[in-house]
């Protein structure tokens, strides 16, 4: 058995077979095959897999983003089927006796070059589909993590890294936990796994090997531990451990539907924070009072480097709205920037992500993409009780300059006929010393706070969350961040305003009583953390 040691992001124990990320195919080999018919055989199967998974592509796109953006999807299917894609690719394997990948690569080069003399349209002038519907079937034959997320086992992911933007892809019923060999506690990946609630482990260092590969491993979630190839002893004490968290949980059960009070009668609400369409089931489940934070820019990051259309999002916020019944939903409009890229954006390398193009700044920039969303987001509002919420404030001017688009776009739907909710409320996030500091000022602006700790406290400190070498130095209790929040609620309430905590120190319990002595109206954190934050608030006197 060995054992390494990181750092602990998501709580939990998961066993299972180790599994190495492949990111991305870099390098296809041209390797020789003795049996080209079992290789051809080979090229068909995953060809036919990739077609059906075009197909449901086309049919899912047709809803969400209507027939005509989703004919891509239709045509790369098209070449698929294509008799003179597959004669190519099946005659380079049989009279090269190549493997599929390669006889896959060159085909794709051949139409990129001699698609204009083909008969067939979709050949011509089509690079990018050639290409990606090419690395589809690659990929599929690859078998790298995406479609091991199809396969039927389980299995617990490994990488070097592990992005934002990867993380919200992983299905909690297929990957167990994750370990990784760098990474941070305050993360958006770390922030994914605790609201997915997958027991995760980051910062083995080079310890983690690739030999590993296959083997079972053990995530201990709750000590940081790892260990590969357990002995029966481990193996028999994580289990009761597994068992034990288990029993814990199912007791917490019994507090759905009770208040959260304490002994003495103070109430605070709790909501759920989410990231995707995926989560909005647990916050169910978990009997949250409503969606405190939704991360509404996972949403683009899963879209495949593309942007989500006003559908696509009316959908995902509609669905929201209306499983929440009456409960508050608050959509936080795209907090892309820092360590949450999108490849659709262009955005550049920076010095300072953390400091750089955010938030609010982005959306003030690329007005046609905040109004798309304002508009869906309007859109949903008569669904549900959904709240709009800014984030990266820094200013006043911001605000106001948001607001000012959000009341065009609810001029633009009134003319379109098209319902909303004239009186959605609006809310900014506090998380830079800037919006401290004014809180007064923009209290007068909106309906809501919710603080937003992670990058509170990053900018107070003025210490990277992303960076592992200043994690030991990060004091998530630092006075100046506590004071903060009493300057923040104090300004808020003044104005009568509703304050909530959203960033990640909502769920720590050793501060619960403090935030209740404040005053705060709100906590919200991760789904599966809602009863035990419960039952802490009913313990307190
Ligand atoms: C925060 O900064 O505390 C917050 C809730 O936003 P995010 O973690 O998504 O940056
Ligand atoms: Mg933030």
């Amino acid at each position: 058995m060995i054992t390494l040691t990181g750092r602990k992001i998501s709580e939990g124990i998961a066993i299972g077979k180790l599994s190495f990320y492949k990111r991305d195919v870099k390098e296809i080999k041209q390797i020789f095959v003795k049996d080209v018919e079992k290789e051809v055989a080979r090229f068909q199967k995953a060809r036919e897999k990739a077609a059906a998974e075009l197909g449901t592509l086309y049919s899912n796109s047709v809803v969400d983003v209507g027939e005509a953006n989703a004919a891509i999807f239709e045509m790369q299917q098209q070449i698929l089927e294509d008799t003179e894609f597959q004669d190519k690719v099946t005659g380079i394997i049989v009279e090269k006796k190549l493997n599929a990948e390669y006889a896959i690569q060159e085909t794709a080069q051949y139409f990129i070059e001699y698609g204009e003399e083909s008969e067939q349209t979709y050949f011509q002038g089509h690079d990018a589909d050639i290409r990606d519907v090419s690395l589809r079937v690659i990929r599929i034959l690859s078998r790298n993590w995406k479609d091991k997320l199809l396969a039927d086992e389980p299995f617990i992911l490994a990488a070097s890294e592990i992005y934002p933007s990867e993380a919200v892809q992983l299905e909690k019923s297929k990957v167990l936990g994750f370990v990784t060999r760098y990474g941070t506690i305050n993360s958006h990946t770390a922030v994914i796994a605790r609201t997915r609630g997958i027991p995760s482990v980051v910062g083995l260092g080079e310890v983690l090997k690739d030999e590993y590969e296959g083997k079972t491993i053990i995530v201990d979630g709750f000590e940081g531990k790892v260990y590969i190839e357990p002995d029966y002893t481990t193996l028999t004490r994580m289990k009761k451990r597994q068992n034990t968290n288990r029993e814990t949980t199912k007791n917490l059960e019994r507090l759905k539907g009770k208040e959260n009070i304490t002994q003495s009668g103070q109430k605070i609400d709790i909501c759920a924070n989410i990231a995707t369409r995926e989560d909005i089931e647990n916050v169910i489940r978990s009997d949250a009072g409503g969606v405190g934070l939704f991360r509404s820019e996972f949403l683009y990051m899963e879209n495949g480097g593309k942007l989500p259309t006003e559908e696509q999002q009316f959908h995902v916020y509609k669905l929201a709205a209306e499983s929440m019944g009456t409960k508050r939903v608050v959509i936080r409009t795209a907090d892309l920037g820092g360590d949450k890229m999108v490849e659709f954006l262009d955005m550049q390398k920076e010095n300072n992500p953390a400091l750089g193009y955010r938030g609010i700044r982005i959306s003030l920039e690329k007005e046609e993409v905040f109004k798309t969303q304002l508009r869906a987001i309007l859109r949903a509002s008569v669904y549900g009780n959904v709240s709009i919420m800014f984030p990266m404030v820094t200013s006043v001017e911001e605000v106001k300059t948001a607001k000012l688009l959000l009341e065009r776009m609810k001029k633009e739907l009134s003319m379109e006929k098209t319902a909303y909710n004239k009186a959605i409320e609006v809310g900014v996030m506090i998380e830079t010393p800037a919006a401290v500091m004014i809180s007064g000022e923009l209290a007068r602006e909106v309906d809501f706070f919710s603080i937003g700790t992670n990058d509170l406290l990053q900018f107070t400190l003025g210490m990277d969350r992303n960076n592992a070498k200043v994690e030991r130095y990060y004091n998530p209790h630092h006075p100046a961040l506590l004071k903060m929040l009493r300057i923040v609620t104090n300004n808020g309430h003044l104005e009568e305003k509703r304050i909530s905590i959203c960033g990640d120190l909502a769920a720590d319990l050793t501060l619960t009583e403090y935030f209740l002595q404040l005053g705060i109206d709100e906590l919200s954190v991760a789904p599966n953390q809602v009863l035990g934050l419960r039952k802490k608030i009913r313990e307190i006197q």
